[in-house]
């Protein structure tokens, strides 16, 4: 069995609406059509989706980079509404950009037994790339659907592309 896993990184209220708290623009809105029809695509084929959920202290020494985001418990830190959970799917929450930094996420993907992840969401030059490079340094297949992440910066989002295919072997479809 080669089963694969969807991660869906920070389609939150903060970054994806207009009156969120880091709003990176119209660019997320344009991705919740391509990310609903892969979840659709995921969950035909029985293979599992995991949400990457950005969730905060509202102290958190993250805040000395960014505006306070997507703090537990509010809104904000809310998976959209367009995308929301089904009960089997996998929530795994983080405080730093990559998905795998102290979170359950490794473990997890080991237990179900998976080697390959697709990636979407944003931002593709801070979570997604970081989130990236740690699975390609626990040696994850990966591959990321390059219209189904955006960024509120065009041209990381273009350098993260290139990074991600050139530099850490993901395959960009
Ligand atoms: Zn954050």
């Amino acid at each position: 069995m080669n089963r694969k896993v969807l991660l869906v990184i920070d389609m939150l209220n903060d970054f994806i609406k207009e009156d969120g708290k880091l709003y990176i623009g119209d660019s997320g809105g344009k991705i919740i059509l391509p990310i609903q029809k892969e979840i659709e695509n995921f969950r035909k084929e029985k293979d599992l989706i995991f949400y990457i959920c950005d969730y905060h202290r509202p102290d958190d020494k993250e805040f000395n980079l960014f505006p306070p985001h997507c703090i537990s418990g509010t809104k904000g830190a809310e998976i959209i509404k367009e995308l929301v959970p089904f009960k089997n799917d996998f929530i795994i929450y983080k405080r730093r950009f990559s998905g795998f930094f102290q979170t359950d996420l490794d473990i997890s993907l080991r237990e179900e037994e998976i080697l390959e992840l697709e990636l979407v969401g944003v931002c593709t030059n801070i979570c997604v790339l970081y989130t990236a490079a740690s699975a390609r340094m626990l040696n994850y297949k990966v591959t990321v659907l390059k219209d189904a992440v955006a960024s509120f910066d065009e041209q990381a989002h273009n350098f993260a592309l290139k990074q991600m295919k050139d530099i850490l072997g993901v395959e960009i479809r």
